[in-house]
């Protein structure tokens, strides 16, 4: 039997400093346990070794945090550790998020000869005074240098993330930052709509006030980028990332398509086997878990058999390929039928389409889907419901979002409104 493959994720919970949107677990001034960090980061590695007989590595993804703040050196480390397993497939893509302001040429030569393939860059605005408001450590010419100095070192495949619906960000502001990261020519472009989390700074200043730009407003400068950069041969393959072909993050993929990971680090998170876990967002008590014994998994579950597949309509429905009746009746052994019927509907909405016997979202469809996934897993969940009246009855009471109009409906409202 041919062993599966893995991805491994590594948390690298240490930042310059914290930018105002963020809630990723991450410190700020906590240098001084980058080295006890480190030592407790690689033992948790060596001692999983066993785990990752059963498997090749393929991916690989370094992420934060900020990586390139904790340094090439500790970085290469890690990659060691990893190759020391065995198991690390030669052509693994390996990823490293960076930060324009610690992206050091002798660093980014060190990273690609120890075998980092993919460098994922923190970009988010062309413009300056948005990046200060957000907290950023850099300006737009700095990151225009970073990424300059990255494809001399030579990296031969490097992503940029962008962020939109940012404080008192305009439409035409949106557009020039997506010209301009064009022009760059990176191989891979993700943009995110900014979400205001609670216990951000962000979220205690901005939230319900109008100065984050409206829900019409941040539909429309999504759009605008689908459309942009599917026109400069960026294929939206997941609904935040675009990519010239053979570009696409495999390692991200490999979320989406529900195939088995590892994480380490604090807050991590693992998916082996149906078995979810991640650890504790906590620093100081992952190091003292790892290096004393103690606990370090925060969650545990088992992921049943109705849980796996509303997985698979929720994160397959956020790529490009999205779902197929046949493989859906063969993994879950259920009748596609009615998810069809559903999805049929959304067709004659444009949300959906058919192509090649899979069903995906069209871009209007992708700016609701939320709501649509969750119409896709009631109509799931009534089929599981059949015969079981106590699920039919929490069914029946759920609260429902109505779905929105179609973009054909919104016309004619307006038409009638003339
Ligand atoms: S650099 Fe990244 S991880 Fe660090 S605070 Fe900013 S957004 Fe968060």
């Amino acid at each position: 039997m041919t062993p599966q493959t893995l991805g491994l994720y590594i948390h690298i919970p240490f930042c310059a400093s914290k930018c105002s949107y963020c809630d990723f677990y991450s410190c700020a001034g906590k240098e001084t346990k980058m080295q006890e960090y480190q030592d407790a980061l690689l033992a948790h590695i060596e001692e999983s070794i066993p785990q990752m007989q059963q498997y090749f590595i393929d991916t690989v993804y370094i992420g934060g945090g900020t990586p390139s703040y904790y340094g090439a050196e500790f970085l290469c480390e890690i990659i060691q550790t990893i190759k020391s397993t065995g198991r690390l497939l030669r052509d693994a893509e390996i990823t490293v998020e960076m930060n324009p302001d610690s992206m050091m040429l002798g660093d980014l030569r060190m990273l690609l000869k120890e075998g980092v393939t993919r460098i994922s860059m923190g970009v988010q605005s062309a413009n300056n005074d948005l990046l200060k408001l957000i907290g950023r450590r850099h300006t737009y010419a700095q990151a225009f240098k970073a990424y300059t100095t990255a494809r001399q070192a030579g990296f031969k495949n490097i992503s940029v993330d962008l962020m939109y619906g940012l404080p008192n960000q305009t439409k035409e502001d949106w557009a020039d930052t997506l010209s301009k990261i064009i022009r760059w020519k990176p191989d891979h472009i993700s943009c995110y709509g900014l979400k205001l989390e609670e216990g951000t700074p962000m979220y205690e200043v901005y939230h319900d006030t109008p100065v984050i730009p409206d829900d019409d407003t941040q539909a429309d400068m999504y759009t605008y980028a689908s459309e942009l950069l599917e026109r400069f041969g960026y294929k939206r393959y997941e609904i935040s990332n675009f990519s010239h072909r053979g570009f696409e993050s495999q390692h991200n993929l490999r979320y989406w398509k529900m195939e088995d990971y590892m994480g380490f680090g604090p807050g991590a998170h693992s998916c082996v086997d149906n078995l979810r876990y991640s650890y504790v967002r906590d620093l100081q008590q992952y190091i003292n878990g790892v290096t004393k014994g103690g606990t370090i998994v925060d969650e545990y579950e088992k992921i049943s058999g109705l849980e796996v597949a509303n997985e698979y309509l929720m994160l397959r429905m956020r790529t490009a390929e999205g779902i197929s009746g046949e493989e859906y009746s063969k993994q879950f052994r259920a009748d596609f039928g009615p998810l069809e019927e559903k999805l049929k509907f959304f067709e004659t909405k444009g949300w959906t389409q058919l192509e090649n016997g899979r069903w995906s979202f069209t871009t209007p469809g992708f700016l609701v889907s939320n709501i649509l996934i969750n119409e896709l897993l009631d109509v799931q969940a009534a089929q599981n419901a059949i015969g079981v009246p106590y699920l039919q009855e929490i069914l029946d009471q759920r609260e429902r979002e109505e779905l929105p109009l179609s973009d054909e409906e919104l016309f004619l409202q307006a038409m009638r409104g003339f």
